[in-house]
């Protein structure tokens, strides 16, 4: 779905499978710094409605819930509230999935310890589920993508940031305050370049699309000869991660260097993925992993170098089939993991509206 403009009043809606709407059990929430997508979905995770508009989130909070409710509503209003049984909630971290609270993402302004759980189980009726958004792209990949034959997994995002999830047994991996594994901020070089979080040579400073985009502006502009500078019509600006990988697949020397090293620093990152996780699987997606083979290729060959072999034999390291809808499905499997609970908790829910009227 391509939205068209913003200030939208009312989120567009698609729906996929009109004679199956009755069957919706599951309602997923994809809340990003850019838009907010909610999903109606069977409970064998056929979506069967999706609706979507953008956050606005330089509008603040309260305006930004506003949407949020809006979209929720525009999947629920094509259910039967007695078959829904939970809805889950991805959100960017940094936020606390035991308590349902969002602390103060940096692309969601005006956020501070929001009880967003709290307000969207008032607002539905339903029992609601807030993870880490790329937590739960982790169990998406787990539960709907290369993940299906596996019970340990390690899913990496490599887009505007670096986020990931691990899969132990089946279980994301939570960590005592439920922020493990973000893996984009291990050091992979010890005096690297500045990291947004404050750390020197994080896996994000070194592979993430605005770094990727920021080296090759450096080189061109420090001198260096690249049909980069042509293909962005003379304007360094108009460089992106996809004009480089462009770029390097036409033979370019200097946009084949900046994806390969791209490509080193991830097989560094993985080589420690493996050792500290001993994933079956590991799974990359996010804008960056659309370079693809290339990127892939020199990443395998910089782990079979540096990794133990028994962490890195058999263990695949593979794009994901999921593309955009991966944290979509990551939220319906959180609302499967905890089914049974949700159905009692809908039930006191029910009885605690019932208690208020
Ligand atoms: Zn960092």
């Amino acid at each position: 779905m391509a939205l068209d403009k913003e200030n939208q009043v009312q989120p567009e809606l698609e729906i996929l499978d009109e004679t199956q709407l009755l069957n919706g059990t599951i309602i997923g929430v994809d809340l990003g710094g850019t838009r907010v997508r909610a999903v109606l979905s069977s409970g064998t995770g056929q979506i069967l409605a999706r609706a979507e508009m953008f956050t606005e989130a330089d509008q603040g909070l309260e305006h930004v819930l506003h949407n949020i409710r809006l979209t929720i509503k525009a999947v629920m209003d094509l259910a039967e509230f007695s078959n829904l049984v939970g809805l889950a909630i991805g959100a960017p971290g940094p936020l606390n999935p035991y308590t349902g609270v969002v602390y103060s993402p940096p692309n969601l302004p005006g956020w501070s310890n929001v009880p967003l759980v709290d307000i969207l189980e008032k607002a539905t009726r339903l029992p609601v589920y807030l993870g880490n958004d790329a937590n739960l792209a982790a169990l998406g990949e787990y539960t709907f993508g290369a993940g299906k034959d596996y019970r340990y997994l390690v899913y990496i995002t490599v887009s505007t940031g670096v986020g990931g999830g691990v899969i132990e047994d089946g279980r994301i991996l939570m960590g005592a305050k439920g922020a493990a594994a973000e893996l984009g901020h291990m050091s992979v070089e010890y005096d690297g370049p500045r990291c947004n979080c404050g750390n020197l040579g994080c896996l994000e400073a070194l592979t993430a699309g605005p770094y990727l985009r920021k080296r090759a502006i450096e080189l061109l502009e420090s001198g260096q000869k690249s049909k980069l500078t042509d293909m962005a019509g003379g304007n360094l600006q108009n460089i992106t991660p996809e004009l480089i990988s462009e770029a390097a697949y036409e033979g370019d020397e200097t946009a084949k260097n900046l994806v390969l090293d791209t490509a080193f620093y991830l097989g560094v990152g993985v080589t420690n993925i493996l050792h500290l996780f001993n994933p079956e699987i590991v799974v990359i997606g996010g804008g960056v992993s659309k370079i693809g083979p290339m990127l892939f290729d020199r990443m395998r060959e910089v782990v079979t170098e540096r990794a133990m072999p028994a962490f890195r034999q058999n263990v695949p390291i593979v794009q994901t089939s999921l593309g955009g809808d991966i944290g979509l499905y990551g939220t319906i499997a959180l609302v499967l993991q905890n089914y049974e609970k949700a159905k009692e908790r809908k039930q006191l829910l029910t009885e605690l509206a019932a208690e208020e009227v």
